[in-house]
């Protein structure tokens, strides 16, 4: 099997990211606190076992918390822009470490190398954006009703800020947490998903190592491994002020209520249920590339994966030609090697419910137009390649209202005109990701408006399926309602004072009250 340019094997990836191969807690200080119950990883590509964590128990968990809020104390004194020096050498160092990251993230997830790579440079990016931010930590002045008085407001970071991410961005949503979080002046413990933990300890190495250059404390950012358990020593822990969750909805809603019960914030992006509206003036050419890329990327793992196409009676039959065909092309295998365009799934679990999914459609009474799957024999040892799957559906079906963290495609037929379509699109308990393909101006235009899409990302001719940096990333509904990466996300990471400066000798009150004694 040909794989493509990083021409090393996998025990050479892990160790460029001294990643030992069996791992009885982690190669740095900080994660020697690990002893807890020993946490297995295989990879989907071949279910062969990579290597193993020792999990956090609550005793490490309570050093790690020492180690972070000491840390805090230190970070949060450096003048920001010197932070964001810090991430812009966390930045060169992911460049220097980026084909080997890349690599690890595709094998222990089972996403294509070409989308390792593009996760790290994900983790780039949002560091030069950091950096950049770090100058731009801007509060507002407003004019005092009292004379002789200044106002206005400052941003101060919060204080040790829990990030708990998901297996199928395992490296780049703790980035977009941390490179902001840390120019924010606040000091990170992450707890990645138990499904991809080895990333978690290559990107804590990584850290660690610009950390110790520059002489700062390693507690600036932590590590903890282990499942939901884990994670909930964060949720409750009233020293942890912002909890940032990625994951499904049903995690979202127990973490949202643990986190509300002590009044903490949280920051949740959870599940969507993307759709792409197309229209009769859609350019069918571009839509087919949206839509399967969107459906089949990533295996049908991305949070903002196409899973619904709402398309109109008058060229229903063109676009499911024109899509199903595309379906023949697709070569299903190894993520590793450039030929394929689907790899595995992440486990079999997840198997399960791919193939639950079909079942129900079916019961539903949906109609399967491309068949799927599970692959066997050589080459799909690990049990988690899957065909991809298209049915046509109704939008009411429970399962198509339902994210199945698969490649399942729902085909939807809208007669009448864009409102009917967006009513349809709308019509989800998800709000993440939603598109157009259309060359009707008022149809774009409708699509945007104020009645438009509900979802916290609306596309005009281009897919669901991922989002630059740049833009604040999240979704409404039951996708949680956080906002994260780019443009005025940091806001979330720090707090906001209000303060009033008198530089006169009286003392008067707001609101003219006279208090004379
Ligand atoms: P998951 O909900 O099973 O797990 C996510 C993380 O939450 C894991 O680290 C897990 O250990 C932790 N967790 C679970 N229950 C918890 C609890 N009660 N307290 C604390 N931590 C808990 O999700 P998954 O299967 O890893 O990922 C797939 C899901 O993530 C999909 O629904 C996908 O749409 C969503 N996702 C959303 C976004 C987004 O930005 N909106 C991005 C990526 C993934």
């Amino acid at each position: 099997m040909s794989t493509i340019s990083a021409n090393f094997g996998i025990e050479k990836t892990l160790n460029l990211l001294g990643v030992k191969h069996i791992n009885e807690g982690t190669s740095t200080g900080l994660n020697n606190f690990s002893s807890g119950d020993v946490l297995e990883s295989y990879s989907p590509v071949d279910g062969k076992l990579i290597g193993k964590v020792a999990t956090t128990t609550k005793e490490d968990y309570e050093k790690v918390m020492d180690a972070a809020t000491k840390a805090f104390k230190t970070w949060r004194l450096m003048p920001a822009p010197q932070r964001g020096e810090i991430v812009r050498q966390f930045g060169d160092k992911l460049r220097e470490k980026k084909e080997a990251l890349g690599k690890l993230v595709s094998y222990e997830m089972g996403k294509s190398y070409q989308e390792g790579l593009g996760e790290v440079q994900e983790m780039i990016d949002i560091c030069d954006f950091a950096v950049g931010l770090s100058r731009q930590l801007h509060g507002l002045t407003m004019h005092s009703e009292r004379p002789g008085h200044r106002m206005y407001e400052q941003y101060h970071p919060l204080g040790v800020v829990g990030i708990i991410s998901a297996f199928n961005f395992p490296v780049a949503v703790w980035a977009w947490n941390t490179a902001l979080a840390w120019v924010c002046g606040d000091v990170t413990v992450w707890k990645p998903s138990e499904k991809a933990p080895l990333c978690g300890i290559a990107c804590q190495n990584i850290a660690a190592e610009v950390f110790k250059t520059n002489n700062l404390p390693e507690g600036i950012s932590c590590l903890i491994n282990g499942d939901s358990k884990v994670g909930e020593f964060m949720t409750k822990d009233t020293q942890i002020p912002l909890i940032s969750a990625t994951g499904s909805t049903r995690m979202g809603k127990m973490v949202a209520q643990a986190v509300a019960g002590r009044l903490g914030k949280s920051l949740l992006e959870l599940g969507g249920n993307n759709a792409i509206i197309i229209t009769p003036d859609a350019d069918i050419k571009m839509t087919v590339i949206g839509a399967v890329f969107g459906a089949v990327g990533t295996c049908g793992q991305r949070c903002t994966s196409t899973r619904r196409l709402i398309i109109h009676e008058s060229i229903y039959d063109k676009v499911k030609t024109a899509v199903t065909d595309a379906y023949k092309q697709l070569r299903i295998g190894n993520p590793l090697d450039e030929k394929n365009h689907v790899g595995p799934l992440i486990d079999t679990d997840a198997v399960k419910m791919y193939e639950n999914a079909l079942i129900k459609v079916v019961e539903e009474g949906g109609n399967i137009i491309v068949e799927g799957g599970v692959l066997r024999g050589a080459g799909y040892e690990s049990g988690c390649y899957v065909k991809p799957a298209i049915a046509e559906a109704k939008p009411e079906f429970k399962i198509v209202q339902h994210e199945t963290f698969a490649p399942v495609l729902y085909l939807l037929k809208y007669s009448g005109d864009v409102e009917n379509a967006i009513e349809i699109q709308n019509n989800v308990a998800q709000g993440l990701s939603s598109a157009i393909m259309t060359n009707n101006l008022r149809e774009a235009e409708r699509f945007l408006s104020v009645s438009g899409s509900d979802c916290g990302i609306a596309n005009v001719n281009i897919g669901t399926s991922g989002a630059e940096i740049g833009g604040a990333f999240g979704g409404e509904k039951e996708t949680g309602g956080g906002r994260e990466s780019g443009s005025d996300a940091w806001k979330v990471y720090m707090r906001r004072q209000t303060n009033t400066i008198n530089y006169t000798t009286e003392l008067p009150l707001a609101q003219g009250i006279k208090f004379d004694l």
